[in-house]
């Protein structure tokens, strides 16, 4: 079994013991990898704020050639890093509708390209007889990245380029669960980065890196993608150096069926995409599409087309070639999904497909889908996290949109009409950071994304999320 390192100032660094990762498919530990602590974090911490001061005045087409070098680097280990992420993931290599270990790797390779080619140029907002004033962007220092298990290297990349691009320095704490495919990375990221420019601790939940991290008063910003309450605790203990703060948090995105959404009355090809956008990697994605409202006129037959295609869906290993979904990530999630399903069955909801406990090895679930779910239950008000749908009936546009808004998230939302128009008049009233007409979760690098409400503070990707790895320095030059 392959035992990985942690990265310190440009050193393969052990630490006294290793914890195992488990793989979700199997519920076996496939890798090991060291148990960091605090003083691994002050070491790494020291190696970033030594490495700053040269990588920050590096010229600007020099540190943009370095990050289309790291795509490089992710472009030729590209089956390995997939191969780790479906182990330490459960993801399919390839997955429902292409979103899998594939989608993730080769995903990381486009941000970090597009990453790469973003420049914030010295802006000049007076130039006259009197003055000269520029506005520059200047990095804040070193960055501390905190990432989750549900995408784990896709979302480092997302933490890391802009970070690195604008001339930070990075210490990356992955998450204990799925540290294995970052610490790789780094470690191949050594061959193209001078030393301590970026470093990776791995370590479990108790030794309290994640923590230390938000207090340390030699980390500038911290970048936190993961859940609210976890967001919350981050942002207390960052008060003591003023940190900076992008915080990427839960979503529970409300998708609304309008009665025009299936012309014919026809619920199959609409079903398929709903599928595909509640369902991908196990709902185990901040931006799926988690609470369903349909229109009266198409809530039966629709409900009946997606319970069909939760039926029909191949779950599985995910390193077998035909499988669509695989394992929920961890046990606890898969028991918390589990306790939501049976709370909504006490209550009365219909479920059309799934809601077993599987028998066997692994942490699978079936794909489930819930009908005659109301706001309220716990299934619908709660992130659930996990591949289930519930289905919630609706019959006036004004009463849904107020209660697709009644929730404390904010990420996503999405409409869907076979009239894009009058549903993009309808996307302002909806309360969150990114609406979708007829699709949802589709991000992009060069589009931002954030959270409103408790999903977050901060957008990340394209010129918005990087202008958030730097601080303004207006510079006035008197004339004459
Ligand atoms: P989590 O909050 O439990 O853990 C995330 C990370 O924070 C891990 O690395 C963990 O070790 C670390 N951590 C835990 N306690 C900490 C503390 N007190 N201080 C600092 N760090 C600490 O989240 P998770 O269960 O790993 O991830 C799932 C959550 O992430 C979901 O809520 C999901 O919606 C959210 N998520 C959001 C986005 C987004 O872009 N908005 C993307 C992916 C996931």
């Amino acid at each position: 079994m392959e035992t990985y390192m942690m990265s310190i100032g440009g050193q393969p660094v052990q630490a006294e013991r290793t914890f195992g990762v488990v793989n979700p498919a199997t519920g076996e530990v496939f890798a090991r990898v060291p148990a960091g602590n605090t003083a691994h974090l002050d070491s790494a911490v020291a190696a970033a704020r030594a490495a700053f001061p040269a990588w920050s005045r590096t010229p600007d087409a020099d540190r943009q050639a370095a990050v289309h070098a790291l795509a490089g680097v992710l472009e030729r280990h590209m089956p390995e890093l997939m191969d780790l992420v479906t182990r330490e993931t459960g993801k399919p290599l390839g997955g429902l509708n292409g979103v899998g270990a594939g989608m993730e790797v080769g995903g990381a390779i486009a941000w970090t390209h597009v990453t790469a080619d973003l420049s914030l140029p010295v802006e000049v907002i007076q130039d006259n007889e009197q003055a000269r004033i520029e506005v520059h962007r200047k990095p804040l220092g070193v960055v501390g990245s905190i990432t989750p298990w549900n995408w784990p290297l896709m979302i480092a990349i997302w933490h890391v380029m802009p970070a690195l691009r604008a001339g930070n320095t990075v210490v990356l704490k992955p998450s204990e669960l799925t540290p294995v495919a970052t610490l790789r990375f780094v470690e191949l990221a050594g061959g193209v980065l001078p030393p301590g420019v970026l470093n990776v601790i791995s370590a479990e939940r108790e030794a309290g890196v994640g923590e230390a991290m938000a207090t340390h008063p030699g980390i500038d910003k911290i970048v936190f993608t993961g859940s609210t309450p976890t967001g919350r605790r981050i942002m207390a203990a960052a008060a003591g150096n003023l940190k900076r703060l992008t915080l990427e948090l839960g979503g529970n995105d409300a998708g609304i069926v309008l009665p025009d959404a299936a012309p014919g009355a026809d619920p199959e090809a609409l079903a398929a995409r709903l599928f595909g956008v509640g369902f991908h990697n196990n709902g185990q994605t901040c931006a799926c599409l988690k609470r369903l409202y349909v229109h009266d006129s198409l809530y039966e037959p629709l409900c009946q087309a997606l319970a069909r295609l939760a039926r029909d869906a191949v779950v599985g290993d995910g390193l077998q070639a035909d499988t669509q979904l695989g394992p929920v990530q961890n046990a606890r999630q898969r028991d918390y999904v589990h306790a939501l399903v049976e709370d909504a069955r006490a209550q009365g909801a219909r479920v059309l497909s799934g809601g077993q406990l599987p028998e066997g090895a692994g942490y699978f679930y079936p794909p489930t889908v819930l009908a005659d779910v109301r706001d309220g239950m716990r299934v619908v008000d709660e992130e659930q996290f996990g591949p289930v749908l519930p289905v919630i009936r609706y019959s006036d546009i004004d009463e849904v949109i107020a209660r697709a808004n009644d929730n404390p998230n904010g990420l996503g939302g999405s409409l869907w009409s076979s009239d894009p128009a009058g549903a993009a008049a309808l996307a302002l009233r909806l309360e969150c950071g990114s609406v979708w007409i007829n699709e949802h979760g589709a991000i992009q690098p060069d589009a931002p994304f954030g959270g409103v409400k408790q999903s977050g503070i901060g957008v990340e990707f394209g010129r918005y999320g990087l202008e958030e790895y730097t601080t303004i320095q207006t510079v006035k030059i008197m004339k004459g």
